[in-house]
């Protein structure tokens, strides 16, 4: 007998048809004779809903009563889809994550999950019992419900598996695994069998939101394998597992990208030790993620240029800040953009292949993509684009790399 998790996203209860079609699945896996336990998201496009309901309520909601606002769509899917299974005439239940309990830290909206308790759960499925459980939640020390940042079930999944000791964490949603690249916006998109914890990582924090990054991260650091899989076909999807297990016969495995980003130059500062450690300290304090960072120093090498990415919804907030510094930074001009987007090729096979970078950067010139910067580190290459060129990028890298 195997013990499983089983994860269904958004979009695999996103109606009252597809939370039976799920029922009838975990119904299957069951009768394989397997224990299972059933993490779920709250029905696609209600996390936004709530989200939205709380801007119009204040700009400012209150951090603690927003997770209990957003927690509430994975209350209404657990119960729909444990219905849902009682009707096929088996034993199910749902808890919700205080009630496990799922113990996070105080970090409310991005929590991490410190402990779950195991034995009520256990001894359901061990009397064929199907534990449903609500994803993207838990409760603090302060008995406050907490959740896990956007797309956290996937992180309740790893973690469930985790406490549990489960045979498999299996990771359903509407694509047939992890593709070479998002299919919603390129065609000739191949699945990945086969790829490490590492690559994985890298392919969701650059934007592939079919993981969760958190999630990967917490895979990786126990060494949980994990199955990604369609909720509407039978097929195979594609194993999250070590590296170990994988040899790469190409230099890219997969292309990522993220829009959203915001581009500030502050222009004309003097070049001198702590200029970068002044402009980028009171960001930081503001809990304001600095992605790409570029200096360049005039001829005479008495003046600077500081080029920095954020995320969009950080610009004003940035600019803010840095208008308040100006008598301390002593600069020129600040100048922005917001209408940017990230492209990204990932593989670890680009350590022992040279010449991705000039490729990747050639692909891109022949379509006329002018690059605003670049970073990199071992396993993959990032460049900021025009967010309207995204697309033709991802194309035109897909086909250089190899993997139409
Ligand atoms: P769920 O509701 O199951 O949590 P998500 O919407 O969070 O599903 O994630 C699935 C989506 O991720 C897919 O519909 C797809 O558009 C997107 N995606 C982005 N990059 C990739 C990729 N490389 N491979 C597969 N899907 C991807
Ligand atoms: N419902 C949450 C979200 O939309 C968590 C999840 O779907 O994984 O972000
Ligand atoms: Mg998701």
């Amino acid at each position: 007998m195997k013990r499983l998790i089983l994860k269904f996203g958004g979009t695999s209860v996103g109606t009252i048809e597809k939370i039976k079609k799920v029922a009838n699945i975990i119904k299957k896996r069951h009768q394989e004779g397997n224990e299972i336990i059933v993490v779920v998201s709250a029905m696609s496009g209600e996390t936004d809903a709530l989200t939205e309901k709380s801007s119009l309520i204040s700009k400012n909601f209150d951090s603690k009563e927003l997770d209990v606002l957003l927690a509430s769509g994975e209350q209404v899917s657990s119960s729909l889809l444990s219905a849902s299974i009682i009707d096929l005439g088996l034993q199910a239940r749902s808890w919700m994550g205080w009630q496990v309990p799922i113990v996070t830290d105080n970090n409310y909206s991005s929590s991490q999950i410190i402990k779950i308790k195991t034995k009520e759960i256990l001894n359901f499925i061990s009397s064929k019992g199907i534990a449903v459980i609500a994803g993207f939640q838990g409760i603090s020390n302060e008995n406050r419900i907490t959740t896990l940042g956007r797309g956290g079930s996937d992180l309740s999944a790893v973690a469930l598996a985790k406490f549990f000791d489960t045979d498999s964490c299996e990771i359903y949603t509407d694509v047939e695994g992890v593709f070479t690249t998002d299919p919603s916006i390129h065609n000739k998109v191949k699945k990945i069998e086969k790829i490490s914890y590492e690559e994985m990582l890298e392919m969701s924090s650059l934007g592939a939101k079919v993981m969760q990054p958190q999630s990967v991260q917490a895979a990786m650091m126990d060494d949980i394998p994990i199955h990604v899989r369609s909720t509407f076909t039978e097929k195979t999807g594609t194993k999250i597992t070590s590296e170990s297990e994988i040899d790469y016969k190409k230099s890219v495995t997969g292309i990522a990208y993220s829009k959203n980003n915001a581009k500030v130059s502050i222009v004309g500062v003097i070049d001198k030790p702590g200029v970068a450690a002044d402009v980028f300290e009171p960001i930081g304090k503001n809990n304001i993620n600095v992605d790409m960072v570029i200096q360049n120093t005039s001829l005479d090498g008495k003046t600077a240029n500081i080029t920095f990415t954020i995320r969009q919804e950080d610009l004003r907030k940035t600019l803010n800040i840095i208008e308040k510094n100006k008598e301390k930074l002593n600069y020129n001009k600040i100048t922005h953009d917001d209408k940017l987007a990230k492209v990204s090729i990932i593989g670890a096979g680009m350590i022992a292949s040279p010449g991705v970078t000039y490729k990747m950067f050639r692909s891109l010139a022949n379509e006329k993509i002018n690059i605003l910067a670049i970073s990199t580190s071992e396993i993959k290459i990032s460049v900021l684009i025009n967010e309207n060129l995204t697309q033709k990028a991802v194309k035109t890298l897909h086909k250089t790399f190899d993997l139409n």
